[in-house]
């Protein structure tokens, strides 16, 4: 099978959930050059919402000024890094700008497809899945620090889940003048659908139950819907956002 031959098709969706005044999350997508994005803004209502759509802009341009066809698949990562620490650069310099803006951050999770081949790349907690053959799998490692704690076995994720320390994040965008995406290569195929999300939808939804919304057989806007929908169902605690890319020949 010519995978080269693989093409996506997207829809996002963000709510502010039941129990926030403002929306701090951030998505964008540029379908044809192959770059979708999530963030989870934090410093306060309006320094929240100033990082997480800075810093979705800002990888968009950054990353569309280079030209398509990719050399090869790894120049379009390699654009993809390059545009997250430009925006990191971004957010950060605007908050030492603006002292009502100071500490301000973001979380970021990306999807970038090229050729045969695709990427996540993540900062903070925001997460990418993949469900293959019905079955959802994480595919993103949160930058928290219980999830840094129940990988090195000193936390349940039941404890993990409850804890006070819950919220603190290891890893954040704009925050430093410095940030290192994790990055992680994805074989994709036919029938591939991945998910960005932020934790508003994560936290309140099980594996099990974003794996069961995602295998009915619907289009992309109302599987976004019925997330949200979800997510608001179980309490809406904080903005939800959900961004789907499905792989087809
Ligand atoms: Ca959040």
């Amino acid at each position: 099978m010519d995978l080269t031959a693989l093409r996506y098709s997207a829809q996002a969706l963000s709510d502010r959930g039941r129990k926030r005044e403002s929306n701090e999350d951030a998505f964008g997508l540029l379908v044809d050059q192959g770059i979708f994005i999530v963030c989870d803004g934090m410093g306060g209502a309006a320094a929240g919402e100033v990082a997480s759509s800075l810093a979705v802009e800002e990888t968009l341009r950054k990353f569309s000024a280079h030209d398509q066809p990719w050399p090869s698949p790894e120049a379009a990562v390699q654009a993809a890094e390059d545009a997250i620490l430009a925006a990191n650069d971004a957010v950060y310099r605007h908050a030492e700008q603006n002292p009502a803006f100071a500490g301000m951050g973001t979380t970021l999770v990306a999807l970038v497809c090229a050729g045969p081949q695709a990427w996540f790349l993540n900062v903070g907690d925001s997460r990418g899945y993949l469900v293959r053959g019905r079955q959802l799998r994480q595919i993103t490692l949160d930058h928290s620090l219980v999830d840094e704690q129940v990988r090195a076995g000193r936390m349940t994720q039941e404890q993990a889940l409850y804890s006070p320390l819950r919220n603190i994040i290891t890893r954040a965008l704009g925050t430093r003048g410095q940030v290192t995406p994790d990055v992680f290569e994805l074989d994709p195929e036919p029938g591939d659908l991945f998910l960005l999300c932020s934790d508003g939808l994560s936290r309140e939804l099980s594996d099990a139950e974003i794996e069961s919304l995602l295998n009915a057989d619907r289009p992309l806007d109302e599987l976004c819907k019925s997330l949200i929908d979800a997510a608001n169902h179980a309490g809406g605690g904080d903005n939800i956002t959900c961004l789907l890319v499905r792989a087809s020949v």
